[in-house]
């Protein structure tokens, strides 16, 4: 599954050649991965001089920016009473004010770096009636944060809505011009980026050593903008819940009446719709999403695509769909990133990780605190963020998270150890996984593209025994969000290795 982002670039990511791996080198600030987080750090860093490598397992955006759906917002569904109901207002005040200077530093970079943003209104609207409420509650709380939010009885989709959060003025893009745009500017300031290089493990010594797949580099700080934390210092993959999520692109007939906004549905089914400007600036594309859930626990997945679909074609008729992709992000504990040093780490390694859909202005806010923090002049957002007390709604989902988690471990162990053996399977069909043991050992066998491939159906993070995701032929570890290729190779999550074969 490509997303329309991609598909108008070459294979190699954001489509710029990968530098050279040098073994040993030195640097001051090693950045592990080429997403949205990780290129804003580096040019950050590179723009005071510093000497600045970034290692991305894949290629550039590959993960979540390039298939993200990429609105620039600080009106964000019903987010902020999200955040409302685990922390004080002040933290929602602090999470509004870091995600405008993020949102801020995004208008001005792409204003100067030429890369093409379309302004537009962003619109959380109410699908049911029971939906009202929660929109009514979301304009009071972004009201009470400053922003400039106003009701509405309808809106302009052409289905039935029950009123609507409004703010102007917001901002839509291509997230890979803006991941293009950081990598020349990296690159043009001396830094390098190297594709095709997992980082393995990080030793917090002095200078940190960072162990890669290619061998062993240094650097006086690390920053892990992996998505979620590789390292498991700190337990963070447990303090965050992995969402897997769907999106089409299609071609609409009578384009000139696609609405122009940038939509977000408060109550189920979730849906994001939002279109694209064509080359001559006529819109014909629409894009939709929706359908999450937790990853590796959906079954069949596909249906979820085929369900976007339909509901597309029913209102707008006549809509093609051209491309469906996937992708996932991470949801913390009371809906507010995590941002800072990792334990452990003394001061030399930092991370962030758990902008719950809303990447675009929380990612750059996360590059700015993880910059300031090292210069001595956090914003004072960051510092409220930074400083966060963990209130008793906020324990108990996370406590709920571990539970489902742990029913998860056992439910898959012991659906392993009462089914058949893997000898007993019949060859699976095209684009069909297929879960057996050898012995008391998960195997996981699927075929896609005519080549059978048999692997250790155990994630090698925490021994997770993994499900088949039939959308995008890939074996998804309902622990913590771990993925891998048919063939075993990793595609994302936090372990950093393969499953055996
Ligand atoms: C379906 C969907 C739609 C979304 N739409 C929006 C939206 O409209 N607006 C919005 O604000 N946000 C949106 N988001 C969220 C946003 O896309 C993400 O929050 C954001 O892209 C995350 O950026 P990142 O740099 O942290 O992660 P990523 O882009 O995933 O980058 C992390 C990089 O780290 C690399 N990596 C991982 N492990 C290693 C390792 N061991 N060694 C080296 N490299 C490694 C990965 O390969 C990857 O390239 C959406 C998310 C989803 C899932």
């Amino acid at each position: 599954m490509t997303s329309l982002w991609f598909d108008s670039r070459s294979e190699t990511g954001a489509g710029i050649t990968t530098d050279p791996f040098e073994p040993d080198a030195r640097y001051d600030e090693v950045v592990v991965g080429a997403g949205l987080t990780g290129l804003v750090t580096a040019l950050l860093f590179a723009r005071t001089g510093k000497r600045v490598a970034v290692l991305e397992s894949r290629s550039i955006g590959a993960v979540a920016t390039g298939r993200s759906t990429a609105k620039l917002s600080l009106l964000q569904g019903s987010q902020l009473q999200k955040i409302r109901a685990h922390t004080y207002q002040s933290i929602v005040q602090a999470y509004v004010d870091a995600n405008r200077a993020g949102q801020e530093w995004m208008l001005d970079y792409a204003s100067s770096s030429g890369v093409a943003v379309q302004r537009r209104d962003a619109v959380s609207y109410a699908g049911t009636a029971a939906g009202v409420e929660t929109v009514g509650r979301e304009f009071r709380i972004a009201r009470a944060s400053g922003l400039d939010v106003r009701l509405v009885d309808s809106t302009d989709l052409p289905f039935e809505t029950f009123g609507a959060v409004v703010l102007t003025d917001q901002a839509q893009f291509d997230p890979l011009d803006v991941l293009t745009a950081l990598a020349a500017d990296v690159r043009a300031l001396g830094g390098v980026i190297v594709e095709n290089t997992r980082v393995t493990g990080v030793r917090a010594s002095d200078p940190a050593e960072v162990r890669t797949s290619r061998g062993t580099v240094f650097g006086a700080h690390v920053h892990l903008t992996t998505g979620v934390p590789i390292l498991d210092r700190g337990l963070y993959f447990a303090k965050l819940r992995a969402q897997r999520s769907y999106a089409g692109s299609y071609e609409v007939p009578e384009s000139g009446a696609l609405p122009q906004s940038m939509y977000l549905s408060v109550d189920a089914p979730s849906r994001s719709i939002r279109t694209v400007p064509g080359a001559g600036g006529e819109t014909s594309t629409l894009i939709v999403g929706g359908n999450g859930h937790p990853v590796g626990r959906a079954g069949d997945t596909q249906r979820l695509v085929d369900d976007l679909h339909e509901w597309t074609a029913r209102h707008f008729p006549g809509a093609v769909p051209t491309h469906s992709w996937s992708a996932q992000d991470y949801e913390t504990p009371h809906r507010v990133p995590f941002v800072g040093y990792l334990p452990r780490g003394r001061g030399r390694i930092y991370f962030a990780s758990g902008y719950d859909k809303w990447g675009m202005t929380n990612a750059v806010q996360a590059a700015l605190t993880l910059f300031s923090d090292l210069s001595g002049d956090s914003p004072s957002w960051a510092k409220t963020l930074h400083h966060r007390a963990t209130l008793p709604a906020a324990m108990a989902s996370g406590i709920g998270a571990n539970a489902a988690t742990g029913w998860w471990a056992l439910k898959g162990w012991a659906g392993v150890l009462a089914g058949p053996s893997t000898d007993a399977l019949p060859l699976p069909a095209e684009g069909e996984g297929l879960i057996g043991r050898s012995g008391i050992h998960p195997t996981g066998t699927s075929t896609v593209g005519g080549r059978t491939c048999q692997v250790s159906a155990v994630c090698p993070h925490l021994g997770g025994v993994l499900t088949w995701n039939s959308a995008e032929t890939s074996w998804d570890c309902p622990l913590h969000g771990s993925r891998f290729a048919p063939d075993g190779t990793l595609l994302e999550g936090p372990t950093a290795r393969d499953l055996r074969v």
